[in-house]
């Protein structure tokens, strides 16, 4: 192993779990943290530690040259970015790359090609991925717009290139609103995104989200880890994950996983990413693709066995992958719950001090997260401050094993969602598995 020493760029649970996989490889960790940062978890376990700014974002964890810095006075040989932040800025990788250290995650140029989303699904087209039909890259004349629209069906969809976290999108039932509609989205993608580039799809009425885990070794080997269905929304957000999708048989995981596995031996794609879609009517339509690790992405850790932390410092370290296609299994169910620090009715943020906290445990129970009580959750960054991860023999096995896990998880102090996840378990539809992208808003609607 040519790695031995990585700069976790990131905070919270994702910062404590990257350092986990690198201490379990006998690789020292070196954490970067803002001045609001200084009593994390991951900043206490890890080897050094650099503070890189005061708290805000811009000035700390998005801070290139801070980080650079700390990865040349601490002799770290490599980065990992976790997810958010700097992970899916291809500059950032290309200057970390240009500074000898190990970029840990996917090469630049295809960060690059899949964060612009009409080259993304122009990309995904080739590669012989069903898409959502729609306009063929970006459209500015209202002609054209109407043209498309006619041609796929109202109501359509007119979405940012550079969108990202749900915004930038607007859904247009007839062709009276289009051109108003088209303005409107084009000049809030300028204002949000500094990019007025847009492009139409069809609007899928009442789809699931469902996506597949990939991973390539970046000389056109790829495998795929099955797929998670993250359905359960709130504004976008997900809320709670799982793996399987209760909707998909292991025929249809053999067929899409074989096309996106390919696809991703095809582009020649390295480390760890996950291939987007909606599902509806027995049908899946790409919808992007993210080249990074997945806030989820324990659900497909427990079905698989396969640690994808180790997974992508291996890949960046130059070694193969350590499992073949052919060798994987998928066994079993897991759930996520996504714990917040913000009130479960109002969703109202509620950082400050952590005066007491219990971790549920038990067999099959993970739970990831850098909290302990005296911490203080810090209030300028996102409200996610656990991640309760269960498994089970079967999906209800699971439900069960998740019921019993939050009932134990302690957390006082802070409001979190907990009873959002409790109150969710005992509805029908969940425990049915019937639910797609709408339901959790219309369920938190009538309550
Ligand atoms: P972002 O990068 O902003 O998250 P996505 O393209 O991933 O944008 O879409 C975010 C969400 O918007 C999807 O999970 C889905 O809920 C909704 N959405 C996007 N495209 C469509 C579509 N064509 N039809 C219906 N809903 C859509």
């Amino acid at each position: 192993m040519a790695i031995k020493r990585i700069l976790i760029a990131n905070r919270g649970e994702i910062a404590l779990r990257i350092h986990r996989a690198a201490r379990e490889m006998g690789i020292e960790t070196v954490a970067v943290h803002s001045t609001a940062d200084a009593d994390a978890m991951h900043v206490r376990l890890a080897d050094h530690a650099v503070c890189i700014g005061p708290p805000a974002a811009k000035d700390s964890y998005l801070n290139v040259a801070a980080i650079i810095s700390a990865a040349e006075i601490t002799g770290a040989d490599a980065i990992h970015p976790g997810y958010g932040f700097l992970s899916e800025n291809a500059r950032f990788a290309e200057i970390v790359e240009a500074h000898g250290l190990i970029w840990i995650g996917p090469k630049p140029e295809h960060i690059r090609t899949m964060g612009d989303k009409v080259e993304a699904k122009r990309t995904a087209g080739a590669l012989g991925l069903p898409l959502v039909p729609g306009s063929d890259g970006a459209v500015s004349e209202i002609e054209d717009a109407k043209r498309i629209a006619e041609e796929v069906g109202y109501p359509v969809i007119i979405k940012a290139a550079s969108g990202g976290g749900g915004r930038g999108m607007k859904v247009c039932t007839g062709p009276d609103e289009l051109e108003t509609l088209m303005q409107q989205a084009g000049s809030e993608a300028k204002a949000a995104f500094g990019d007025a580039t847009v492009y139409i799809e069809k609007y899928l009425g009442n789809p699931r989200h469902i996506e597949f885990q990939v991973f390539g070794d970046g000389n056109g080997n790829a495998i795929h880890l099955g797929e998670r269905d993250c359905s359960l929304q709130r504004r976008h957000q997900k809320v709670l994950e799982e793996a399987p999708s209760p909707v998909i048989t292991a025929e249809e995981r053999a067929r899409m996983g074989g096309i996106v596995s390919k696809a991703m031996a095809d582009m020649g794609y390295r480390g760890a990413g996950t291939i987007e879609f909606l599902w509806e009517n027995g049908e899946f339509y790409f919808i992007e693709m993210n080249t990074r690790l997945q806030v989820e992405h324990p659900v497909t850790e427990a079905i698989t066995g396969v640690d994808l932390v180790r997974e992508q410092i291996r890949i960046a370290d130059g070694l193969p992958l350590s499992v073949r296609q052919e060798e994987l299994e998928f066994r079993g169910h897991a759930i996520e719950c996504r714990i917040n620090a913000e009130d479960p009715f109002t969703f109202a943020p509620s950082p400050g001090l952590v005066e007491n906290f219990h971790a549920a445990g038990g067999l099959h129970v993970r739970v990831d997260s850098g909290l302990y009580a005296g911490y203080r959750i810090p209030p300028y960054y996102d409200s996610m401050i656990a991640k309760l991860i269960v498994y089970g023999r079967t999906r209800e096995g699971a439900i069960l094993r998740l019921k019993r896990a939050l009932e134990e998880m302690a957390i006082t102090g802070p409001k979190t969602n907990i009873p959002l996840h409790q109150a969710l378990l005992d509805v029908d539809d969940f425990k049915t598995g019937n639910y797609t992208i709408k339901w959790l808003e219309e369920w938190l609607a009538k309550r």
